[in-house]
């Protein structure tokens, strides 16, 4: 098995591992008049589920471009987008389905400046969609923390009446996406609340190698990680009330980064408190990503099974990874490695990303 390069991977014992792999691309290269080049690699193994993560160092340079936008293709987008957006202030009441009554007899949820109205083309048995106040476009610096707030605790609201409704709904979360580089159709800042019958695949994979962690230990591996980076220090970026920020050993994600809520049993059980801890969280990492130039983001927020206690061996937790910019060029960072091997590469280290990252939640 190609993990056996590992040398200690992949049995995972009583600690958790931290295992990387030094690697190199050579070639003779015609901007060194062919002279040799030597590029390095790191693979490292995530230390949950084996899954490998390629370092290109160095590239963050040469790579940042493609994050970033092309103003005018922006405002273009803007200004085409909003005549006919189904979610700016007056087209919601017109343009947007209405929940059945077992979900909610008013039709469609307020909190704030937040509306909960379903999906028009649903992508599962429950699917709302949380629109993040009157703004059509909003650059990621500000999504502030009350807005973003607001957004989630209606899309847990909305989602503790769909599983009321529909109990057989089990695996639910809340997904993200902005600007349609990170595939989402719709530039009016949006969050979807699915829930569904089966597993998502990502979720379904961290539970089941997290119930085996807990099986072989008797401990929580989110836990013990927790303890690990909090100790070790240099992934670490913040920790709000019950949320733990850090960036992954092996991110999956360009610039990823998760909040772990600590020992809370699902997606429901959720406090006001950790619903604010999170929107706190999210909109500091928003600031850094616009700081840097990136404004197409990705997060999905997601837990065990819905009125389970997992707390066991799972936490609640959310992932944000920065996508390619709105670009003339068209390219997507969505190629052949990811789409069908699952694999990706990153362009800095995360230690070198977190000590940035860790200045937005001092
Ligand atoms: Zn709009």
């Amino acid at each position: 098995m190609p993990r056996k390069v590992f040398p200690n991977g992949p049995e995972r014992g009583p600690v958790i591992r931290l295992e990387k792999l030094a690697g190199k691309a050579e070639f003779l290269s015609p901007l060194r008049a062919f002279g040799r080049e030597v590029q390095e690699f790191e693979y490292r193994l995530d230390p949950l589920t084996g899954h490998v993560s390629v370092i290109c160092r160095g590239r963050s340079s040469y790579i940042m471009k493609h994050f970033s936008q092309d103003e005018e293709l922006l405002e273009q987008l803007i200004r085409s987008s909003r005549p006919n957006c189904p979610f700016c202030p007056g087209a919601v009441e017109q343009k947007t389905p209405k929940f059945p009554p077992e979900v909610a007899p008013e039709g469609r949820l307020r909190l704030g400046d937040c509306w909960a109205v379903p999906a028009l083309y649903a992508h599962a048995d429950f699917n709302a969609i949380i629109i993040l106040g009157p703004e059509h476009f909003r650059p990621l610096d500000q999504m502030e923390k009350a807005l973003l707030r607001d957004g989630l605790s209606l899309a847990l609201e909305v989602l503790r009446r769909a599983f009321r409704a529909y109990p057989r709904l089990k695996h639910a979360a809340v997904i993200m996406g902005h600007l349609p580089t990170a595939g989402s159709s719709l530039l009016h800042p949006h969050m979807q609340v699915l829930a569904m019958p089966v597993p998502f695949n990502r979720a379904r994979d961290l539970l089941e190698k997290s119930l085996e962690y807990h099986r072989a230990t008797s401990k929580n591996f989110w836990a013990d990680l927790v303890e690990l980076e909090a100790r070790e220090g240099s992934r670490l970026i913040g920790h709000i009330g019950r949320t733990w920020w850090l960036v992954p050993f092996a991110p999956s994600g360009r610039y990823e980064v998760w909040g772990l809520v600590e020992n809370v049993p699902d997606l429901l059980s959720l406090s006001g408190r950790d619903v604010e801890c999170l929107a706190d969280g999210i909109s500091r990492v928003l600031r850094a990503y616009a700081d840097m130039g990136i404004m197409a983001f990705n997060m999905a927020l997601f837990s065990g099974l819905l009125g389970e206690d997992s707390r066991a061996y799972f936490w609640p937790q959310i992932r944000l990874c920065a996508r390619f910019g709105l670009r003339t060029s068209r390219l997507s960072d969505f190629w052949a490695l990811p789409v069908l091997l699952g694999t990706d590469e990153v362009f800095e280290a995360p230690e070198d990303y977190a000590a940035r990252f860790r200045n937005y939640f001092a």
